[in-house]
């Protein structure tokens, strides 16, 4: 008999699933309330890489002085890039609707609720309803930003990320409230776009998560581009004025602005999921999962930023694949489990960041042994030919067998040049391996085979 596998929720997570599940022979029913390809094509991933690529041509031309260019003084037209943005929507929608057509996925348009351990029901716009059995169930609802009760978001002048994709007009002057890795690329953005900007950091360290010398090398860049830090200012209210927005901060200090921006992480889709219909709990509203993407009933999966795992596009896509693999009956076979500490990641500012498996850090607080070498790009023939010298690669290795653990990127092209290590650190690689590459010159990878040595 064939399987039946519902998923509820078409994002990277819910695509991939119902690729790999339709793949394998299953039959998969997929339902979304809203656009295929989830917040990460809508509001997340996509819009604000093509709002950095415009702000990056913006200013590559700025930093063109001395490469033999005329220069020019471009500046941002809001509706040219907000026509951009919709033009790559509807391109990336289709080509996930072609996907999953071609594979006979049943698409439905609604809401999906779990009325039983394998029944779901989807309610469609027009408020009919069609309820479906299922083998397995794959609940992958994503989140949405998280919304204090001490500001008051307008879309006007308190913006969520949601607003700013472009928002009405150009902020004169951004206040950003979160310097995570969203709040970075944010301030990133607008000041590449020519507003002001003042980033509000609630502790000491722009990116408190990573690794320090890397948040220092943003920070420099953000100082010499004339961004306002206020570090140590944990926002408490935002006042709306005439004129603009006043940001408070707990130890008395404010910052105004034309516009404010909230960039203070997300909240799970889980609450009218009908979870309790089937006895699953939740951990903040996250569906806690086992290392397969169990819940609790376990032919009900979580994937994506539902299953509270690492919060990528690229992790809830594999996540996908490997619940449907495990759907599918393929768990025994050897490389199935899925290790997100050996995810990459990438941070979309200038100078790019990327790093994966073991930061230095943390390998220190944990008292390990380890060989860290590093290698700025200033040595590489490229980056002067690029004109950008910003940046050094770091490789952690273990000093007995050389075997890359993890490595830093920052730097142009560092959100590319990291797949090279999270080949190496995946495959168990050694530094000897890389030192042994033959990588094309001149290319920037030719600092990685450096960093090796
Ligand atoms: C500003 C920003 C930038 C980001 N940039 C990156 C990046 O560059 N790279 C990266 O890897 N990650 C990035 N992320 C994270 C990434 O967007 C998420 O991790 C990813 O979208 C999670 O995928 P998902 O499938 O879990 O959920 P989503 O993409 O959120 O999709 C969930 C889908 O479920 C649907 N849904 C919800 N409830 C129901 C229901 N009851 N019935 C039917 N459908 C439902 C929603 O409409 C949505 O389409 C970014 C996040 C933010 C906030």
């Amino acid at each position: 008999m064939t399987t039946r596998i519902v998923i509820i929720g078409g994002g990277p997570a819910g695509h991939s699933a119902a690729t790999y599940g339709a793949r394998l022979g299953a039959e998969i029913v997929l339902i979304e309330r809203d656009v295929l390809g989830g917040a990460a094509h809508l509001w997340d991933c996509i819009p604000s890489k093509a709002m950095i690529a415009t702000g990056g041509a913006l200013s590559f031309l700025a930093r063109s002085e001395g490469m033999g260019l005329e220069q020019v003084s471009p500046h941002i037209d809001l509706d040219g890039v907000r026509e951009r943005l919709s033009g790559i929507e509807a391109k990336l929608t289709n080509s996930t609707n072609r996907v999953l057509e071609s594979q006979k996925v049943r698409i439905v348009d609604g809401i999906g609720t779990l009325l039983g351990p394998n029944l779901v029901r989807a309610t469609t716009p027009d408020g009919e309803h069609e309820d479906f059995e299922a083998d397995y169930i794959v609940l992958c609802t994503g989140s949405r930003p998280r919304l204090p009760d001490w500001a008051a978001v307008d879309g006007d002048r308190i913006l969520s990320t949601r607003d700013a994709y472009p928002p009405k007009q150009l902020p004169e002057h951004l206040v950003v409230v979160g310097s995570g890795v969203t709040g970075v690329e944010f301030v990133h953005m607008f000041r590449s776009f020519g507003s002001e900007v003042t980033l509000l950091v609630s502790r000491q360290q722009v990116l408190p998560a990573k690794d320090p010398e890397v948040a220092a090398a943003l920070e420099d860049d953000f100082i010499r581009r004339g961004v306002n830090l206020m570090k140590g200012a944990r926002s408490t209210g935002i006042e709306r004025t005439e004129s603009g927005v006043i940001v408070h901060a707990e130890d008395g200090r404010h910052a105004e602005g034309s516009h404010a921006l909230l960039a203070i992480g997300s909240i799970p889709n889980s609450e009218s999921l009908g979870l309790e219909n089937v006895g699953i709990e939740t951990d903040g509203g996250y569906v806690t999962v086992d290392h397969h993407c169990r819940s609790a009933v376990p032919h009900i999966y979580a994937a994506g930023d539902l299953s509270g795992r690492l919060p990528l596009s690229s992790v809830a896509s594999m996540q996908g694949r490997k619940i449907a693999e495990h759907a599918m009956g393929m768990h025994d076979l050897p490389h199935r489990h899925l290790d997100y500490d050996k995810a990459a990641s990438a941070i979309f500012t200038e100078p790019e960041i990327a790093d994966v498996g073991l930061a230095e850090a943390d390998a220190f607080a944990e008292g390990r042994k380890i060989r860290v070498t590093k290698v700025p790009f200033s040595v590489s023939a490229k980056a002067l030919i690029n004109n950008d010298s910003r940046g050094f690669v770091k490789i952690v290795s273990d000093p007995a067998t050389g075997v890359v653990l993890g490595g830093s990127i920052v730097g142009r092209h560092a959100a590319e040049l990291i797949s090279v290590l999270a080949l190496a650190v995946t495959a168990g690689l050694t530094v000897t391996d890389l030192v042994e590459s033959l990588f094309v010159h001149p290319a920037l990878a030719e600092v990685l085979g450096e960093a090796a040595e």
